[in-house]
């Protein structure tokens, strides 16, 4: 691995980490060991704008500051303890958390442009048929510094140009930090990225999206999947309490025409969710909402009795929605050989992923 540790290794327990706090909260931060509450702002540089790794690298604070500093706080990056490398340049890191956890988390390159698949949960509790990670059950909330480390330290930081919240866990199932974290991204004392290049995904756990609209521009992606609510549920036992239709009726309310853009993620199933009749119900749903949906090629994973569609389902697919008024694509599925793609990540084991298999 590249990146070096910072300090944290040289400290007590009592440390707290700097990644992950607000202007305001760095201001208390300077007053509280005798630095000028303009320091704040520095530290903001330091961290949110050179992504610095240790305390001293903050040459422009006083060494007695830097020491005072350094006695109770430390940066709080942590590097990946493992990284497994696609044939088609996507890459998957395993980042420990601050609660003892392992998750993983994606970087996908594509010319000029380079996406990160961030998780916000160890594990998840929505329990998804066709997930690895719902397989794999709940092993915990990440904090925003745990979220933003992902973003921070993973190799290639400085080429990203999109961050997606579709790695483990239901990002509204752990809004708090979400939301620090999105903040922090996009606040001009913060990473000061365009909400645009940030969209969070959801199986639509309503109060968490209503929340979310109101205190982020950031994107929104529903994982949808099947536009029968007892299909879906059989699929998604998300679906009794997060029921599609209510959320839909929410999402409906909401201006889409501006800079915030919705999609709903599909995966496309053999014979499950591929039909003339899925079809239907899924632009009857759709149409009358500003709003894309991305086809996603199932991979299929162990001891599942899902099948991924066929590319002429797929296809036909595609152009029925498109035809019909719902703009329609086909998601380029990247790092399969490692299971990165969609619905594969698992972080039990740190090698293989896949519990052995
Ligand atoms: S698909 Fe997403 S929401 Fe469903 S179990 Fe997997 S990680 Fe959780």
């Amino acid at each position: 691995m590249q990146n070096k540790r910072d300090d944290s290794s040289k400290k007590g327990d009592k440390v707290k980490k700097l990644l992950g706090m607000t202007l305001d909260e760095l201001k208390a931060v300077a007053t509280e060991v005798g630095l000028p509450r303009f320091a704040a702002k520095q530290m903001a540089e330091w961290i949110y704008g050179k992504h610095v790794r240790s305390i001293e690298e903050m040459t422009n604070l006083s060494l007695k500051g830097r020491s005072a500093l350094a006695k109770h706080y430390e940066i709080g990056c942590v590097p990946p303890s493992d990284v497994q490398q696609s044939t088609d340049g996507t890459a998957k890191y395993l980042f420990p958390t601050e609660s003892g956890q392992q998750v993983e988390c994606v970087y996908i390159p594509d010319d000029d442009r380079a996406t990160l698949c961030v998780s916000s949960q160890a594990g998840c509790r929505m329990g998804c048929r066709f997930c690895m990670t719902g397989r794999q059950g709940f092993g915990g909330n990440l904090s925003a510094t745990d979220i933003l480390n992902q973003v921070y330290s993973v190799p290639g930081s400085e080429k990203l140009t999109n961050i997606v919240f579709m790695g483990q866990g239901e990002p509204m199932d752990n809004l708090d930090a979400v939301l620090r974290a999105t903040q922090l991204l996009t606040a001009p004392d913060g990473w000061a990225w365009s909400p645009k290049r940030i969209t969070v995904s959801t199986v639509g756990v309503r109060k968490g999206v209503e929340r979310f609209l109101q205190e982020s521009d950031c994107h929104v992606a529903v994982s949808l999947h099947n536009p029968f609510p007892e299909e879906r549920l059989a699929m998604m036992p998300a679906e009794k309490a997060f029921g599609l239709l209510d959320l839909l009726a929410l999402l409906r309310k909401q201006d889409w025409s501006h800079q915030r853009r919705l999609s709903f993620e599909y995966i496309v199933f053999g014979g499950l969710n591929d039909s003339e009749r899925h079809a239907r119900e899924l632009v009857r749903l759709l149409a009358p909402i500003e709003c894309r949906v991305n086809l996603i090629r199932f991979h299929e994973i162990p001891d599942s009795p899902y099948h991924g569609a066929s590319e002429e389902k797929m296809v036909w697919l595609r152009d029925y929605l498109t035809h019909h008024g719902v703009t329609t694509t086909i998601r380029a599925s990247r790092g399969q050989d490692i299971f990165a793609a969609c619905g594969l990540l698992h972080s039990r084991t740190p090698q293989p992923p896949l519990g052995g298999a």
